[in-house]
């Protein structure tokens, strides 16, 4: 099999007087297949990025009809916005998966499973949303993980935003630190790719938010949240050094 990255994920922002600007906007896309039975379409951008999709498909010969399978992170526009072009794909979504020609839905018990080709992995990486999932795959003697917004590059320069709920924070923080610790390459679902050097750096800075964090928590919270960080600490006990 072959990994392409069609493209990487763009996103650029401003705040004015109560809207928020987003230009420029679409998630990064790429194809797992074997040029022969299956073609997976990891995303597929947003509607802006529709003519720049077709032609790097069409640089590797592959029809929109040929995509058997699409495995989407979440249902933000950015990441699903040109799901209409693949009329033949089964549609791989959170906990279900859905039959584009018959419309038949089923539900996956939960996703830590591979119910892909190629061995790819589908792994619950809660916290941008609650339905959000990250595939990981092995290629070239290297693991990598397709994360979407489960990763964001400024939030381990800067600070996850202050608007996310402490739950919210804390998952988001648990699903990327494994993310981090499960493989060498990790595509995110805007801006660069993410390995060597700079994966250390941001993994440093992910441990000292964790843990500022969770030394932070009030009585109350470590009371209502004690389910969530039961599993935290349980996976940080398996940090390496
Ligand atoms: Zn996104
Ligand atoms: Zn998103």
């Amino acid at each position: 099999m072959e990994f392409n990255l069609l493209f990487l994920g763009e996103h650029e922002s401003s705040q004015s007087d109560r809207i928020y600007n987003i230009a420029n906007h679409t998630s990064s896309v790429a194809l797992i297949t074997d040029f022969k039975n299956d073609y997976v379409l990891l995303d597929t951008g947003s509607v802006w990025a529709q003519d720049k999709l077709l032609e790097k498909l069409k640089d590797l010969n592959v029809k929109p009809e040929q995509i058997t399978h699409l495995a989407l992170t979440h249902g933000h526009l950015d990441h699903v916005g040109n799901i209409g072009l693949f009329k033949n794909a089964l549609v791989h979504i959170h906990a279900c998966h859905m039959d584009s020609k018959t419309g038949l839905t089923s539900l996956y018990k939960d996703m830590h499973e591979k119910p892909l080709p190629f061995g790819i992995e589908v792994f619950p990486s809660r916290g941008h949303t609650y339905e959000h999932v990250s595939y990981f795959f092995d290629y070239d003697g290297l693991r990598y993980c397709f994360a979407g917004d489960a990763v964001r590059e400024n939030h381990f320069t800067d600070k996850v935003p202050e608007y996310y709920s402490m739950e919210r924070r804390l998952r988001y923080l648990d699903s990327a630190r494994h993310i981090f610790e499960s493989c060498d390459v990790i595509i995110p679902g805007h801006f660069g790719v993410i390995e060597g050097e700079q994966k250390t750096f941001l993994y440093k800075n992910l441990l000292k938010q964790e843990e500022e964090i969770l030394k932070r928590l009030s009585i109350y919270d470590k009371f209502k949240y004690r389910k969530l960080l039961k599993e935290i600490h349980y996976r940080r006990k398996f940090l390496k050094n």
